[in-house]
């Protein structure tokens, strides 16, 4: 980056939010990819639109007290962080897993706000968490968790205010837990989360969303450059909603899926992972990945979860966490003819894996275009909130691949527009910043 005024906005944002190494980079990230916009632009500098965007519009951290089975008191953090509304409510997931802590939040709150302006939807950027440990708790602490959570959170969020939804560790259990706490101590029955239930305002398509939105746009990018799904070797990290539904989707388009992974290790079978076995193993059972092997002859079972990036395929898709996959893994991904790496986690890749892909031709999908289908399906069940209405299941996911479709042509066509073609990076932050800006300028100085 060599633009003073970005320089000095960056090394300012440093300052002021020490100790928080995930915001500085999917902030730094952005920001380069700005560059030329704000050579272009000299009207948003002078509406301060970087200086104002950087920084949250409000920071709510709170105690979320619980009782265990035992009887004993348990003390977790609670964040909701409001990042920015200037183009809708503030929308975004919920992460319960215990690395999450403020830095975590703010990055996650600060993508989303791209993310939601890509989608085409109205939507600001927002996300929260806490650094509670659903992993081995009785559906009751999970419960009891969830509605202390949402006792201090009903305060800040609302149907035209803020809208969360899940993220790792939050899924439609903790969903429904949190909307029953909402309606009680508020007394109404609005659309203030998504990822409902079906029997209580969820829409058709929402489980399915983000992963099946992943393959979407991964289609794009391989019709774009003369490639399919057909016959491909694929890999997909993880094993939560998103992977299970990537997966899904990546083999009715004709892929094989090799491997899968939790965050203790990866499973591999070269036949194609039997998808309805790991359904079964992480919905319904709640066990670790490394079950798998014991019921498929022929599979494998792999300590350590980073070891997934060393199979050969052609097409990557990381949909386990931040910083899955660092430079050493990406070399790896490039020396085994990986040609094209779409991210369904959020930031799943590290600035230095990054530069691998551009350096080896690796074509890089962007989290924040990738997986924005689970929001905008977000976007599209508080529709059907506010009509008091339904779609089906086709009708949603119709609208779903409109959606993601449009989202990497806005993506190729900035990165055209500011002659970087191939680039979707740089396509999807200017896409994404440009609507925000210019709500932002036009609203005034607030
Ligand atoms: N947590 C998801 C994301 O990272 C979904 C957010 C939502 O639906 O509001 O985009």
């Amino acid at each position: 980056m060599t633009n003073q005024y970005l320089i000095d906005v960056l090394e300012s944002v440093k300052k002021r939010n020490p100790g928080e190494p995930e915001f500085i980079q999917a902030l730094t990230e952005v920001l380069e990819s700005l560059e030329p916009v704000i050579e272009k632009r000299p009207d948003l500098v002078a509406a301060g639109v970087i200086e104002r965007l950087v920084e949250p519009e409000r920071q709510i951290i709170f105690r979320v007290p619980w009782v265990d089975d035992n009887g004993k008191v348990q003390v977790n953090r609670g964040f909701r962080i409001q990042y920015n509304s200037a183009i809708g409510p503030y929308k975004g997931g919920i992460r319960l897993h215990p690395s999450v802590n403020l830095g975590i939040i703010k990055f996650l709150g600060f993508e989303q706000i791209f993310k939601n302006s890509l989608t085409t939807l109205p939507m600001g950027g927002g996300k929260g968490g806490s650094d509670f440990d659903p992993k081995g708790k009785s559906d009751g602490e999970v419960m009891r968790f969830c509605q202390s959570f949402m006792t201090e959170l009903c305060r800040h969020v609302g149907a035209d205010l803020d809208v969360p939804a899940g993220d790792i560790g939050t899924g439609a259990r903790e969903i429904g837990y949190m909307f029953g706490q909402y309606k009680r101590i508020r007394n109404e029955f609005t659309g203030v989360l998504t990822g409902k239930g079906l029997t209580y305002g969820g829409s058709l398509a929402r489980t399915q969303a983000t992963g099946f939105g992943v393959c979407y746009f991964t289609n794009e990018v391989l019709k774009a450059n003369g490639m399919s799904f057909e016959g491909k070797k694929v890999i997909v990290s993880g094993s939560g909603n998103v992977a299970i539904y990537c997966n899904q989707k990546a083999t009715e388009l004709g892929a094989t899926v090799i491997a899968m992974s939790d965050s203790n290790g990866y499973i591999y079978d070269p036949n194609g992972i039997d998808l309805a076995a790991v359904k079964q193993i992480k919905e319904v059972e709640r066990k670790r990945i490394k079950e798998y092997v014991a019921t498929h002859p022929g599979s494998t079972y792999t300590e350590g979860c980073a070891g997934i990036w060393s199979l050969p395929c052609d097409i990557a898709l990381p949909c386990a966490t931040q910083n899955e996959i660092d430079k050493a893994s990406a070399e790896l991904l490039a020396a085994n003819g990986c040609k094209v790496v779409c991210e369904g986690a959020n930031m799943p890749s590290t600035p230095e894996a990054i530069a691998v892909y551009f350096e080896k031709g690796i074509i890089y999908g962007p989290a924040k275009a990738c997986n924005a289908g689970g929001v905008a399906t977000s976007g599209l069940e508080m529709s059907q909130n506010s009509m008091r209405y339904s779609w089906s299941f086709e009708e949603v996911d119709a609208k779903l691949q409109d959606i993601m479709k449009s989202i990497f042509k806005a993506c190729d066509d900035a990165a055209r527009e500011y002659g970087m073609e191939g680039n979707y990076m740089a396509g999807a932050n200017i896409a994404g910043f440009l609507k925000v800006a210019e709500a932002m300028k036009a609203q005034g100085c607030v």
